[in-house]
């Protein structure tokens, strides 16, 4: 039989009418066995996440103040879903023992996963699954690193017991059995982490769009969908900013060569679009991009030195200092004697200075500059590779928008370009490229 892994994202389980929906899909095939759902989001866009009041509760509680406000509001969000629901169950003791965890100074990362935790119970009393703790059989490393053969091997175990379960999203255990979440949005890491335990046929991920599209819907009015995307095309397009989909969650499915599936829970006729490995896709319709994708946020660093190119180890001794500073580096263009470093602009706060500092003394470079406020662009396709001219139409389209190009790099896939703007040419210049290719 087929088997399906569902994973739910906030906004499809906001608050009951939306559990409705979610209940709906799972019930609907008898294939979908598991399911992953996050916390519950925002009901308009101006609520707040509970993953977010749980991190406020965690704050608050560290400079001892009283955050019973809080979590008052986040009892109120999962008691109203429940009554909504219409279910004879009540997650009160829960609350009670994370008050008072909360209140010993509990670590933060217990304090978001129980978003999660919550949720998952009242899924899997709403569906009638089994409620699998993501502790109990998602493991990470003493180094904080995900335990991807010990979690597979256990989780499979169990999961082959367990026809229907409900796996919380967003957390697992460290070796001493204290909790640790993945970065924001890493639900759908558990969930691509169930479908390669369960050996699904397919990773649906259910969102709040009708799949991936050409563009960030807040800076495009409606782009295109995209149909099929290959994992290597959505990494850099969800490295570079696309949020639809965490950029780590591929590794799991990708291993095991399982498709993905991004549908919409308030369109569940939508087909959505399918991520599957490169060797499943020719051409792309006669797309040449795929997508566009793109942040704020970049700081770049500019050196020069006369005959750089001659100098043995130049790359490494400036890498060096990046790394003894805990710094890793977004990208890396270079020319003959020229070279830049772009970084997060958060990730330099506090060490500007020993970073310049450093590279002076390591390379003595003839000239360096640190500039904040730029923003990368990449536009991704398969269909580049043996398409002639693409730079140019990104160029020209970018040219005729009036947007200075600060910086441009070809990854060596050749399936990206990534272009470097000023911060406030940013929406300017993603339109632009996507109406010269799709509009
Ligand atoms: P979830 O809570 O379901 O995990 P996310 O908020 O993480 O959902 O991701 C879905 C959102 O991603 C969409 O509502 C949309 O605003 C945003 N988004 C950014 N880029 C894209 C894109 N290229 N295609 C679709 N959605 C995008
Ligand atoms: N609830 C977590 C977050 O808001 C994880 C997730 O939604 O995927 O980041
Ligand atoms: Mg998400």
């Amino acid at each position: 039989m087929n088997v399906k892994v569902l994973k739910f994202g906030g906004t499809s389980l906001a608050d009951a009418e939306q559990m409705k929906k979610v209940i709906r899909i799972v019930k609907a095939d008898e294939a979908c066995r598991y399911v992953v759902p996050s916390a519950p989001g925002k009901r308009f866009s101006a609520d707040e996440k509970v993953t977010d009041l749980l991190y406020l509760c965690y704050e608050t509680a560290k400079k001892g103040e009283n955050f019973g406000e809080v979590f008052e509001k986040i009892k109120n969000r999962y008691r109203d879903i429940i009554r909504g629901l219409g279910l004879d169950f009540s997650l009160e003791e829960e609350f009670k023992g994370i008050e008072v965890a909360i209140l010993h100074h509990a670590g933060r990362d217990y304090v978001a996963s129980r978003g999660e935790y919550l949720n998952g119970m009242i899924m899997a009393k709403a569906l009638g699954f089994t409620f699998v703790d993501a502790a109990s059989c998602i493991f990470f490393n003493e180094n904080g690193s995900f335990a991807a053969e010990e979690t597979n091997k256990s989780l499979g175990e169990l999961l082959k017991k367990t026809p229907h379960a409900v796996i919380p999203g967003f957390y697992g255990s460290m070796p001493n059995g204290t909790i640790k979440t993945f970065t924001r949005g890493g639900s759908d890491i558990t969930g691509a982490i169930v479908a390669r335990a369960a050996e699904a046929d397919v990773y649906e991920n259910w969102t709040d769009v009708s799949g991936f599209l050409m563009a960030d819907p807040r800076i495009v009015k409606d782009p295109k969908p995209i149909g099929v995307i290959t994992y290597r095309e959505l990494r850099e397009l969800s490295y570079m900013g696309a949020t639809v989909l965490h950029d780590e969650s591929i590794f799991p499915v990708r291993f095991a060569g399982i498709p993905i599936n991004i549908r919409n829970t308030n369109d569940p006729d939508a087909k959505g679009t399918m991520i599957v490995p490169s060797s499943k896709v020719e051409g792309n319709d006669g797309n040449v991009i795929t997508g566009i994708a793109g942040k704020k946020g970049m700081s770049v660093i500019s050196l020069e030195k006369d005959l750089m190119n001659a100098e043995l180890g130049f790359g490494r001794r400036v890498l060096e200092v990046l790394e003894d500073l805990g710094l890793s580096f977004e990208h890396l263009p270079s020319g003959v004697d020229t070279m830049s470093i772009v970084v997060a602009t958060a990730s330099l706060e506090g060490k500007k200075e020993r970073l310049l500092d450093g590279i002076c003394r390591a390379v003595k470079p003839d000239y360096i500059s640190l500039d904040d406020g730029f923003a990368l662009i990449a536009v991704v396709g398969r269909g580049m590779v043996s398409e002639k001219g693409t730079a140019q139409r990104i160029f020209g389209a970018i040219a005729d928008a009036d947007v200075n190009i600060r910086m441009i790099d070809q990854g060596s896939s050749e399936i990206d370009i990534i272009i470097g703007v000023s911060e406030e040419d940013y929406e300017k210049s993603i339109s632009a490229i996507y109406n010269a290719f799709a509009g």
